[in-house]
């Protein structure tokens, strides 16, 4: 697996695929690839004939007392989990690559930003918008693919490629979880066995969510309390958020007609977890997109 660390070097190889007019996919991640990460690669593979993986702790999405330095990285083997998944190369900079001492430009969005993870992390969308423009530039795909495990990742960055007129498609692709429910997250990897026990809370909440609206109830403040304190049954759980809100607009939702996200951060001990689900209720039918 080809492991390209400047954008001198990418740069060109991008432009001989495109000369051969091949199509090219780009998987952003931040690396220590899991089954999740791999699930992009794999289809980004089948509907591309070139795939590029970045693979870039970015520094400005985390915030000052976040877990910037001890954040998994393992870039062997990433390139064997890439290899295997079918991309063909990994770009992997280093923060001095990606950013000038004196960068000063960031790209910034109101309203979808300010709420679920934008709350508690005001400066993480800001870096996340301005890396994925940059990577946008450098490797100019046809195509781009997100986790719905990110949700409000995955709509801020739709919102962005509408507003700044990218011409890519953001191909949203469905959450991977362990077998027993757990949403992968290269943050598992900081959870001690009974931490990891205590994880599961976050899927089971969800899975009540889903049940109480399935019968009937489609009051968002009903559901969010009910999920609220099934969370509070588990000790090493602590609430960052819970919230039920339109999974294109981030906005909160009284009732649950049509699409609804039910997302939630719950910190287990010190690791701040998130996951979500998309429920459609229409008609009387209630269904997990
Ligand atoms: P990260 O490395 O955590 O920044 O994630 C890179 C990409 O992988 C993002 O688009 C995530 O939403 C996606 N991703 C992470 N975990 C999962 C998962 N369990 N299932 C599907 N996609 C995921």
């Amino acid at each position: 697996m080809k492991v390209i660390k400047t954008i001198e070097e990418l740069r060109p190889i991008i432009k001989a695929w495109r000369k051969e007019g091949q199509s090219v996919g780009l998987v952003p991640t931040m690396g220590y690839l899991h089954e999740g990460h791999k699930s992009l690669i794999v289809k980004a593979a089948a509907e591309n004939d070139r795939v590029v993986v970045s693979d870039f702790v970015n520094p400005t999405q985390f915030g000052v007392n976040e877990d910037l330095a001890s954040y998994p990285r393992d870039i062997a083997r990433d390139a064997r989990v890439c290899e295997e998944a079918g991309a063909d190369l990994i770009f992997h900079p280093e923060p001095e690559e990606m950013y000038f001492r004196d960068s000063c430009t960031f790209v910034n969005m109101g309203k979808l930003t300010e709420g679920l993870c934008g709350k508690t992390r005001p400066t993480h969308f800001q870096g996340v918008c301005t890396v994925v423009c940059k990577l946008f530039h450098i490797v100019a795909p046809d195509k781009a693919y997100f986790g719905q495990k990110d949700a409000q990742q995955l709509a801020v960055i739709r919102r962005m490629v509408r507003d700044l007129n990218f011409d890519i498609e953001i191909v949203g692709c469905p959450i991977v979880r362990e077998e027993d429910g757990l949403a992968m997250s290269s943050r598992n990897t900081y959870l001690d066995d009974a931490e990891r026990a205590a994880a599961l809370i976050l899927h089971k909440s969800l899975m009540l969510g889903k049940e109480m609206i399935g019968q009937g109830e489609h009051d968002a403040a009903k559901i969010k309390e009910a999920i609220m304190q099934n969370i509070k049954s588990e000790p090493l759980a602590r609430i960052d958020y819970v919230e039920i809100v339109n999974p294109d607009t981030m906005e909160n939702v009284d009732t649950v007609e049509g699409a609804a996200l039910i997302a939630m951060a719950v910190y287990i001990g010190k690791t701040r977890l998130i996951d979500n689900i998309v429920i459609v209720n229409d008609k009387n039918k209630c269904r997990l997109l």
